[in-house]
């Protein structure tokens, strides 16, 4: 039995803690945030839910599949999300693509997206999960040179020292542990661990969610377009999607809106106030919707979508100890980062 470390409870880390507590390790899971999920995110405002991160995932790995059917509970969470017809837009809002039949299902989870990972975490929560612990430096354990010791600080400034890891595991973005090992025990520094990670690019994601109460009113059904989701090549606007058309999502009628990756490079900076006209002025010009709207929230995602993954799914130095996990070693997905977590975890 090993006493392992992980560091980020989104779908990669917490399916790398479920299967090492299966297979009789002692798991702790360090997670910055006051919850699980990461970036299968839910926003929860007074007129309803946003999903700001993932909008839906797909099931291809059959180890994904099996998950999903296996752990109690899961499948009652996922429903299939009917936007069969994902349209794809030009600048201008015209539909160039319309209704294409589905590959695959979009899955979503319920109440919200976050509902899945948080579901999955239940059973560990109490004895395996720390939340708010920001884990700021990986260092040797200076009363076992074999072991590691994670430090952490939570919001309220705390400092923490948890020593005695025979492993540990970075379920966060790549960049993330790049600057986390940059604090960390100068072994790990040297190992040549951080040489690879330096390649991979990911890129970030200004999101807009924005709620208009005026269309619940008797006999409006909703605004604009009759399409819930859209790709789109406008040159702000990625991806638009209608949370009100999700399952189990209240009738408020909600939008959530995704920049590309090119605009929110060149605009990561900008004043969020400005972002938010951008994207919604983008919005009215691509769904015809110009009513103001009852609630805006912009969320800027710095490590959205992987642009180049690593190309293999975990990397793991057993005389070290250390390992990585995350969708962006093979991918940019939901399954990617399940896929991830599970082979490092089996691989352990
Ligand atoms: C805007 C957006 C849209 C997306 N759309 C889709 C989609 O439609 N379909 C799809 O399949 N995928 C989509 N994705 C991608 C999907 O969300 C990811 O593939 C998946 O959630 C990644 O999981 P992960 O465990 O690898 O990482 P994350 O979810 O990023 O989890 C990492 C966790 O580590 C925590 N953390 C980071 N640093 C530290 C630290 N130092 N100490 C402690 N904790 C730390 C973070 O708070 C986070 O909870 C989208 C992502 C974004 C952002």
């Amino acid at each position: 039995m090993k006493n392992i470390a992980i560091i980020g409870a989104g779908m990669s880390g917490i399916t790398a803690a479920r299967t090492l507590i299966k297979a009789g390790h002692q798991v702790t899971v360090f997670e910055k945030s006051l919850a699980t999920s990461g970036r299968m995110a839910t926003r929860s405002t007074l007129l309803g839910n946003f999903d700001h991160g993932t909008q839906y995932f797909t099931v291809r790995d059959p180890r994904f599949a099996l998950a999903i059917k296996s752990v109690p509970g899961t499948q009652e969470l996922i429903k299939p999300w009917s936007v069969t017809s994902v349209r794809v837009l030009d600048a201008q809002g015209s539909v160039l693509e319309a209704a294409r039949p589905p590959r695959e299902p979009h899955f979503v989870a319920k109440p919200g997206m976050s509902s899945l990972v948080e579901h999955w975490s239940s059973p560990i929560k109490s004895k395996h999960l720390l939340l708010d612990a920001l884990v700021n430096s990986i260092q040797v354990d200076p009363k076992n040179k074999n072991r590691w010791l994670i430090k952490t600080s939570s919001k309220n400034g705390a400092l923490k020292n948890h020593p005695g890891f025979d492993h540990v595991i970075m379920a966060i973005p790549a960049p993330q542990i790049v600057e986390l090992l940059m604090n960390s025990a100068p072994k790990i520094q040297d190992s040549g661990f951080i040489k690879p990670l330096k390649d991979v690019e990911i890129g970030p994601c200004w999101t807009l969610m924005i709620a208009f109460p005026q269309a619940s009113q008797p006999g409006l059904a909703h605004l604009g377009p009759q399409w819930n989701a859209a790709k789109s090549t406008h040159h702000r606007i990625a991806w638009l999607s209608r949370e009100s058309s999700k399952p189990a999502r209240g009738t408020i009628e909600r939008w959530t809106i995704q920049a590309n990756t090119t605009w929110s490079s060149e605009h990561l900076n900008d004043d969020p106030s400005r972002i938010t006209a951008k994207l919604l002025k983008g919005f009215s010009e691509l769904t015809g919707i110009y009513a103001e709207p009852g609630r805006t929230e912009l969320h800027r995602w710095l490590y959205a979508k992987t642009l180049k993954p690593l190309g293999q799914p975990y990397l793991w130095d057993a005389q070290l100890g250390v390992g990585t996990c995350g969708d962006w070693h093979i991918g940019h997905r939901v399954e990617d980062a399940f896929v991830s977590g599970l082979s490092l975890a089996l691989a352990i």
